[in-house]
C-alpha cells in the first residue's frame, strides 16, 4: 500500500477510538505518544501530543488577511509558531506536513480595492507577496502547502452543499448560508461562552449561527454556486481548505489566541459536521497577544501598529526571535525598547561565549589539557534538562534562561586565571549550545559586510590585548589608558570588548 494511504487509514481507525481525557471535553487520540505535552484549550489543561505514526505530523496555520502590511503583532505570531515547529522537528524528530491558508477574499480587501480603485486580486497578490518577504526576513520557514480562498471555491462549494445536506445548515432568502449550532451539541467547546455571537438578524435561526456564505451584494465580487452566487464566509475556508490537504483529521492547528473564538471554534463545528466526527484538530496552538507597551492592544483601526521592515531597521531578526524565545508563545508579550535590549544582550552573551571559547581552546600557551568529568556531566544535564522545558509545551523562556546560566558558570573557568586547560568539553558545550540556538531558529550569523570588517577587527582587537598584557606587567598607566580610549571608541561603531588576562574577544553590538 502506498504509505501515505496507509497513514490515512490509521488516521480513520484512530478517529472512532476517541476517548474523553480525565472528564474533559478534549477527546484523546488513539496512537503513539510522543512524550510531549501541549495546553489545549478544549481541555483547559496540558494534554499529552499522541500521533498516528509518532513521527509524522499534520499541521495547519491560518495565514494572514492580505489587505495590508503586516505588523509586529504577525511577527510574533509567525516566530512563535516557527519556534514551535522547529522544536517539533529538530527535538522530538517529527517530521512536519504543514500548510497555511491565505485569505485573499475578504470585506477588507474589497473595501480597499475600492478605495484604491485597484482590483482586489491585485491588492491581494501585493501584500500576500510582501508577507512572504516579510516572513523570510524573519527567518520563518516557508509552509509545505499554501492554499488561498480564491483558488479553493470548488471545495469550499461542495463542503457547505455536504453540511446543508445533512441538515445542519440552511439556505436563507439573501442567498446566504448559515450553520445551525443548535444542532452541533458540541459548539463552544473551544470557548466556555455565555450567549455572544452577532446579534440575531432576519435570517439566522439562533444566535451563534454564523454565515459559511455570504448572498452577492451589489458591487462585490461573487461566484456562482447551485444555491445561488456569493462569497465564502471566513470560517470556512480554513476548513474545506485543511480538508482537501489533510482528510478528516489534523493534528495541529494553529493561530493567534484572537483567533480561538469564534474562528476556531466554527472551524471545528463545522468540519465535525461535514467529516461526521467529533473531534477534528487534536491540538490547538494559540499563541499569545504582543501589545507594545502603554498601548491596549496593536491593531492597523487603532493605527498603533510597527510594521516588519520597520522593527528590521532597527533591531535584527534574531534578537526578535530571542525575545520570542525568552517570552513562552502561550503567554502575552510587551513591546518595548527595554525588552528588545534584553534580548539582545542576552544573544550577544551567546555570541561572546563562541569567541571566548574559539579563543581558548586555540590558547598555544597552555601546555598540559585535559578532561574535565564534571563539566561533561554538567552538559549533560543541562541537555537533559531543556528536553524536559521543551517536552513541557514548548517552554523555551527556561530553556534560554538555563543556557544563560550555563554557559555563564562555563564562562568562569575559561576567565580563570589558573591555565586550567579543558579543550574538549568546551568545544563539547560550545557545539552543544550553537545546535540549540540555530534548532531555535536563530541564525547567528553577522552580514557579509561584517565578515570583511570582523577579520579587520580581529587583529586590532589581538594586537590591542598583547599590548594591553603588556601594559599591565609593567604597570605602564599612559599605555593602559591608550588601550581604554581603543575599546570606547570601537565601542562607539558597536563593537564591544570583552578583556580578560587569557584573552580579549569583541561582538557586534548592533
Ligand atoms: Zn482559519
Amino acid at each position: 500500500m502506498h504509505k501515505s494511504l496507509s497513514i490515512y487509514r490509521r488516521k480513520l481507525s484512530h478517529v472512532c477510538n476517541l476517548k474523553p481525557y480525565k472528564d474533559t471535553r478534549w477527546l484523546m487520540p488513539n496512537g503513539n505518544p510522543t512524550g510531549l505535552f501541549v495546553y489545549n484549550c478544549v481541555a483547559d489543561q496540558k494534554v499529552p501530543v499522541i500521533l498516528s505514526d509518532p513521527h509524522i505530523g499534520t499541521w495547519y496555520s491560518c495565514g494572514p488577511t492580505v489587505y495590508d502590511s503586516a505588523h509586529i503583532g504577525h511577527a510574533s505570531c509567525y516566530v512563535k509558531l516557527d519556534i514551535v515547529q522547529r522544536i517539533l522537528k529538530s527535538f522530538f524528530n517529527i517530521k512536519l506536513v504543514t500548510a497555511m491558508g491565505i485569505t485573499d477574499i475578504d470585506d477588507k480587501i474589497i473595501k480597499k480595492g475600492i478605495e484604491t480603485k485597484t482590483d482586489f486580486r491585485t491588492i491581494a497578490k501585493q501584500y500576500e507577496y510582501e508577507f512572504w518577504l516579510d516572513m523570510s526576513n524573519l527567518n520563518i520557514e516557508k509552509p509545505s502547502i499554501i492554499t488561498r480562498v480564491s483558488e479553493h471555491i470548488g471545495s469550499i462549494e461542495q463542503f457547505i452543499k455536504k453540511i446543508i445536506n445533512s441538515e445542519m445548515a440552511y439556505v436563507t432568502s439573501d442567498g446566504s448560508v448559515y450553520f445551525d449550532t443548535s444542532k452541533f451539541s458540541s459548539y463552544g467547546k473551544l470557548h466556555k461562552m455565555q450567549e455572544s455571537g452577532e446579534p440575531l438578524d432576519d435570517f439566522k435561526k439562533n444566535k451563534m449561527d454564523f454565515a459559511l456564505w455570504k448572498g452577492k451584494k451589489p458591487g462585490e465580487p461573487s461566484w456562482p454556486v447551485s444555491w445561488g452566487e456569493g462569497r465564502p464566509g471566513w470560517h470556512i475556508e480554513c476548513s474545506a481548505m485543511v480538508s482537501k490537504v489533510f482528510g478528516s483529521q489534523l493534528d495541529f492547528h494553529a493561530g493567534g489566541v484572537d483567533l480561538q473564538f469564534p474562528h476556531h471554534e466554527n472551524e471545528e463545528a463545522q468540519s465535525c459536521a461535514f467529516h461526521n466526527t467529533l473531534q477534528w484538530a487534536n491540538y490547538w496552538i494559540h499563541v499569545g497577544h504582543l501589545h507594545v507597551k502603554g498601548d491596549a492592544k496593536m491593531s492597523k483601526s487603532l493605527r498603533n501598529t510597527i510594521s516588519i521592515s520597520e522593527l528590521l531597521e532597527k533591531y535584527s531578526a534574531d534578537t526578535f526571535r530571542m525575545a520570542c524565545l525568552m517570552s513562552n508563545y502561550r503567554y502575552p508579550m510587551e513591546f518595548s525598547d527595554q525588552m528588545m535590549e534584553t534580548a539582545e544582550q542576552t544573544l550577544k552573551n551567546f555570541k561572546f561565549f563562541f569567541k571566548d571559547v574559539c579563543v581558548y581552546v586555540n590558547n598555544s600557551n597552555i601546555q598540559n589539557g585535559d578532561y574535565n568529568d564534571k563539566l561533561l556531566d554538567d552538559l549533560q544535564k543541562v541537555e537533559h534538562q531543556n528536553l524536559k522545558f521543551l517536552k513541557s509545551d514548548f517552554d523555551t523562556a527556561s530553556c534560554i534562561n538555563n543556557l544563560s546560566n550555563f554557559i555563564s558558570n562555563t564562562n568562569k573557568i575559561i576567565k580563570a586565571d589558573n591555565n586550567e586547560y579543558y579543550p574538549v568539553p568546551m568545544i563539547l558545550i560550545a557545539d552543544y549550545v550553537t545546535t540549540v540556538l540555530l534548532n531555535l531558529g536563530l541564525t547567528l550569523k553577522e552580514s557579509k559586510q561584517d565578515n570583511v570588517s570582523g577579520s579587520i577587527i580581529d587583529t586590532l582587537v589581538d594586537f590591542r590585548h598583547t599590548v594591553r598584557l603588556n601594559a599591565l606587567t609593567r604597570k605602564d598607566k599612559d599605555l593602559l589608558n591608550a588601550c581604554d580610549v581603543v575599546r570606547d571608541k570601537l565601542k562607539a561603531i558597536k563593537v564591544q570588548v570583552n578583556d580578560s588576562n587569557q584573552s580579549s574577544s569583541w561582538v557586534y553590538t548592533r
